[in-house]
Order: structure tokens, then C-alpha cells, then sequence
């Protein structure tokens, strides 16, 4: 289990509970995270905190089998594919090449790479809008 500190567009700030990062992006890709208070889907992580769920108890909602689930899966591979075919891998620069694109730097260019959970935290507190390269794991058919 995952923990996120998430906060809304009306800056309510709430608790969210997940298998795995990848869930959590599934989950507000697809706008299904909501804010408790609001109803709203324009959720964000309020800062990358994962930690392990204390209580064996926590309950998440999950599904399996759905059609769509499937499209999504496929869709994330794909855009995986594309980055990594399109994009400069830029290894552990990431945080420092994003920080110029962002602060244009640099020509806006797409890149990926490796980033340790502290420059994470501060490329989020710099405002860099940056996402998760989705890890999909090969289906089992
Ligand atoms: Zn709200």
C-alpha cells in the first residue's frame, strides 16, 4: 500500500490510499480520484509521500476485469513506448535538465530519466510539471 497527502484545486487537502503508484496514476488519469470534501477531480499530489499502510485493516476499492482496463494498460505502454522512442534519456540529470526546461533554460524539449525521491520532492515544490514514466508490467495472457 501507497499513501498520498493529495490536495484539490480548492486546496482542500486530503488522505488517499493506493495498491501502488501506478494505481494512483491509473486511478486520476482516468479522473476517478475525488476530493472528500468537493467533489473535485483536479486532485494532485500534495507531496510525494509514500509510506507503508500500518494497519492490515485499510481498505482500498479495486476492480478487475473490466474491458477498459485493459485499453488503459495498453494506451500506458504505448505512451511509455513513445517517450522512451522520442524523448532524450537524460539518466540521473533529470531533475537538473527538467528544472531548466522549466524555467526555460533550455528550448522546451521531452525528456526522461532517474530521480532520487529528494529531487522529486523538490521539483514538485519548484512547481516543474513532471509525471511518473508508467512501469507496465508484461501481461500475462
Ligand atoms: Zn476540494
Amino acid at each position: 500500500m501507497i499513501h498520498y497527502s493529495l490536495i484539490c484545486e480548492n486546496d482542500h487537502k486530503f488522505d488517499g490510499w493506493f495498491r501502488n503508484a501506478e494505481a494512483y496514476e491509473h486511478q486520476h488519469e482516468r479522473g476517478i480520484v475525488t476530493c472528500p470534501v468537493c467533489s473535485s477531480t483536479k486532485v494532485d499530489k500534495a507531496l510525494m509521500a509514500p509510506s507503508v499502510s500500518r494497519t492490515k485493516s485499510e481498505k482500498v476499492s479495486l476492480s478487475i476485469g473490466h474491458p477498459e482496463q485493459r485499453e488503459l494498460r495498453a494506451a500506458m505502454q504505448a505512451l511509455r513506448d513513445k517517450v522512451v522512442s522520442e524523448a532524450d534519456y537524460v539518466g540521473d540529470k533529470f531533475a537538473e535538465e527538467a528544472r531548466k526546461i522549466h524555467f526555460k533554460e533550455v528550448d522546451a524539449r521531452g525528456i526522461y530519466g532517474e530521480a532520487t525521491r529528494e529531487e522529486v520532492t523538490g521539483l514538485i515544490e519548484d512547481g516543474v510539471d513532471f509525471m511518473p514514466l508508467p512501469h507496465i508490467p508484461k501481461e500475462h495472457n
